[in-house]
């Protein structure tokens, strides 16, 4: 099983402005191969491709040995890689008739991420393993900076990575042969529902909120979204905003993934089954601007950018899910949504004037009264158990 482990990292001052200069460098080196690319087809439409560029970086390295040449060799191999992938895409949406845009220079702040493909190649997990309280990663041209190593990391280390967000340094590690952990047997499975109020209501009543704190880091987000657009372009106040806003965005992206955590591990532990719905992106910009099969969804939930971010909370939450699943040895089935908010889970009466309002659930044939979110939950474990027997029976 492949898994990624990230941790804050600590650098000294010294080596926070290295790490800097390592992410700038490989910036320009990115954008310095999408001009190349670009000048090389428009003059003489000639089509450079990765191993060309990756063969002229020893020129470049030695030309700049102060600069470029300070840095590993494969880090920079991965960068122009990066690139080649974002070409290969590009003409694989031209390819398919569409009409893409073409891959973008990275602008300050909008290149974020070095990786080493290979641990032991230009940097080294673990550089210090004598050291008796800190762990340390050793990166080429930076030295070994110190990791805030919360938790331990399992498997092989096959990639490192270093990421900005915000004034914050982070490295992850891509491990291989991460052993599973299987859980003893639960003896009980669960439909979920995903929603606004309640992150997560299982199929036998548990309702799990979701998190004031995120609720309140939103708020805020969407407060300085607004003053932003007030704010003049190029003014030095409005680049101080749209550094306050990278910096919320990082906060609720932490947040979000560390609830997502603690409830999937709660989950994993009391269920051998779940059955979640199937998220498609379609799906939930609809439900944002209101549908007829879900009018409670949109009830509650507030507009805008606060609804965006409860949106991408659920593709994480269901992301962290499923690997805690596979490494525990539980099953996590899919099911299509439709129908399963309506639908009397008691009589299987089906009309939208079952759903009362946001909360409440009435039958109109057979008055079965419940939470909305419980009846859909349960819809939504039957649906999962019938694909289930119905794939055994296959
Ligand atoms: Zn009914």
């Amino acid at each position: 099983m492949r898994r990624s482990f990230r941790f804050l990292l600590r650098p000294t001052a010294k080596q926070a402005a290295a790490l800097a200069q390592c992410l700038e460098d490989h910036r320009q080196l990115y954008n310095a191969a999408i001009e190349h690319r670009r000048t090389a087809y428009r003059k003489a439409g000639v089509t450079v491709r990765y191993g060309d560029q990756s063969g002229e970086l020893k020129h470049i390295r030695a030309d700049d040995p102060d600069g470029q040449g300070r840095w590993s060799f494969s880090s920079q191999q991965a960068t122009l890689r990066r690139l080649d992938k974002a070409f290969a895409a590009f003409f694989a949406r031209v390819k398919a008739g569409r009409t893409p845009g073409f891959p973008r220079f990275k602008g300050r702040g909008r290149f974020g991420t070095v990786e080493w493909p290979k641990d032991g190649d230009g940097c080294r997990w673990d550089s210090q393993p004598g050291h008796p309280s800190v762990t340390f990663v050793r990166l080429q041209g930076v030295g070994h900076v110190r990791v805030h190593r919360h938790r331990p990391v399992r498997g092989r280390v096959k990639t490192i990575s270093v990421k900005r967000e915000g004034n914050r340094w982070y490295v992850v590690l891509s491990c291989d042969d991460v052993p599973a952990e299987p859980l003893p047997a639960a003896g009980a499975v669960a439909g979920i529902d995903l929603g606004v109020a309640a992150l997560v209501t299982t199929s036998d009543g548990v309702h799990v909120a979701n998190p004031r704190h995120l609720a309140a880091t939103a708020d805020r987000l969407a407060a300085a979204q607004r003053d932003l657009a007030r704010k003049k372009r190029g003014s030095t106040r409005r680049l101080k905003e749209v550094a306050r806003i990278a910096a919320l965005c990082g906060k609720v992206g932490r947040q979000r993934v560390d609830y997502a955590h603690k409830v999937a591990n709660a989950l994993v532990r009391g269920y051998d089954v779940i059955v979640h719905e199937e998220l498609r992106i379609a799906n939930m910009t609809r439900s944002a601007s209101g549908t007829v099969e879900a009018p409670g969804r949109n009830v509650a939930a507030k507009s805008g950018l606060n609804r965006g971010i409860l949106d991408a909370g659920w593709g994480v939450f269901l992301t962290i899910l499923s690997h805690k699943a596979e490494s525990a040895g539980r099953e996590l089935i899919a099911v299509n949504p439709a129908g399963t908010s309506r639908t009397c889970a008691r009589c299987g009466h089906c009309v939208r004037e079952n759903r009362v309002t946001q909360a409440e659930f009435r039958c109109q044939a057979c008055g079965h009264a419940a939470h909305a979110d419980v009846n859909a939950a349960i819809n939504i474990l039957r649906a999962g158990l019938a694909l289930r027997r119905a794939a055994e029976a296959a």
